[in-house]
């Protein structure tokens, strides 16, 4: 966290820039990859969502 590390949108390489420096693409915040440790806290918001259900 407090990483402002954007992915382009067209090559998928990661930049700090709004647009990206290898072809000029748009870049953006990437969203949580499931290859990213913040799926770890989507099982846990999972799990506690149907701990919550049960209850
Ligand atoms: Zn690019």
């Amino acid at each position: 966290m407090g990483y402002k590390i954007r992915k382009c949108k067209q090559c998928s390489r990661y930049t700090l820039e709004e647009s990206c420096p290898y072809c000029g693409g748009k870049t953006v915040n990437p969203q949580p990859a499931r290859f990213s440790p913040a799926d770890r806290y989507g099982k846990y918001r999972r799990q506690s969502k149907q701990i919550e259900d049960t209850i």
